[in-house]
């Protein structure tokens, strides 16, 4: 019998897949990806006469048979998922339509997009004294969000934010972190397309970051982080603003 394995590709630059991920997509008789957001340049890992499916294009049900129907002749299946497959991978229902098919899987973790932000940003998620907490989270999409998750509640805690899937949705996002207690001059960082090489980073706080987004023109791909311990780049970059008074220089109001 063969066997699947759910592989977290990373968050775009193919070097950031695991060695073992790497490994199993060279090994693999079947490569399905997730080609809205995996970089296509992993597929080069794979083998010259695997078979590749882009599973964006089919639902579960069909990839759900092109798994069961290699596994039962003996092949091995690479699913390639985005960033880590644990985090809005919907991979649950993969993983318990397998088990019940007694079909044998393994989960290969990933390079989630939220830590290629960090990255990106060149910064500390978690600073003593001002957040200890990340909390990962997104805006209601077609996927409702459990009441007692709401992104208002959640703000109460004014920990470190991550925020998926919902840079499509900032003046939302805005009006619920700031009714949930994040005060407006709160720095956001935008990170998009973490990693890939056209990503970019945009920088505001809860007060102006949707106008600069409608500025930009930024529509998919991209995390929303926001929070206090974004604030030493951010007061940095105060320190030049012409409006700041310092030691050496008076501000211009
Ligand atoms: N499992 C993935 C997330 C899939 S949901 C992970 O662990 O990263 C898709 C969302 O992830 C996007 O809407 C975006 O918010 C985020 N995302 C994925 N790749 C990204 C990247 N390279 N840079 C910034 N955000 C990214």
């Amino acid at each position: 019998m063969g066997k699947v394995y759910f592989i977290g590709a990373g968050p775009g630059d193919p070097e950031l897949i695991t060695v073992k991920g790497q490994r199993l997509i060279s090994e693999a008789d079947v490569i399905i990806y997730a080609g809205s957001l995996v970089n296509p340049e992993i597929l080069k890992y794979g083998r010259k006469d695997a078979r590749i499916y882009n599973s964006a294009e089919m639902n579960l049900d069909e990839v759900l048979k092109v798994e069961t129907e290699a596994v039962h002749a003996g092949k091995t299946v690479a699913r390639v998922h985005t960033g880590d497959p644990a985090i809005y991978g919907a991979i649950q229902e993969q993983m318990d339509a397998l088990e019940k098919e007694n079909i044998d899987f393994e989960v290969v973790p990933g390079v989630s997009s939220f830590l290629a932000s960090a990255a990106a940003l060149k910064q500390e998620y978690t600073l003593p004294g001002i957040s200890q907490t990340i909390i990962i989270t997104r805006m209601e999409g077609r996927t409702p969000m459990p009441p007692k998750e709401s992104l208002s509640s959640l703000a109460a805690h004014q920990a470190t934010m991550c925020i998926f899937l919902s840079v499509q949705m900032i003046e939302d996002v805005v009006a619920r972190l700031t009714e949930g207690g994040y005060p407006e001059d709160t720095p956001v960082a935008i990170v998009v397309r973490a990693t890939w090489p056209d990503q970019r980073i945009i920088r505001g706080t809860l007060s102006d970051i949707a106008d600069i987004l409608h500025k930009e023109g930024v529509l998919r791909q991209a995390m929303i982080v926001v929070g206090r311990v974004l604030d030493t780049d951010y007061q940095l970059s105060k320190l030049y603003d012409r409006n700041f008074t310092t030691m050496f220089r008076k501000g211009q109001s």
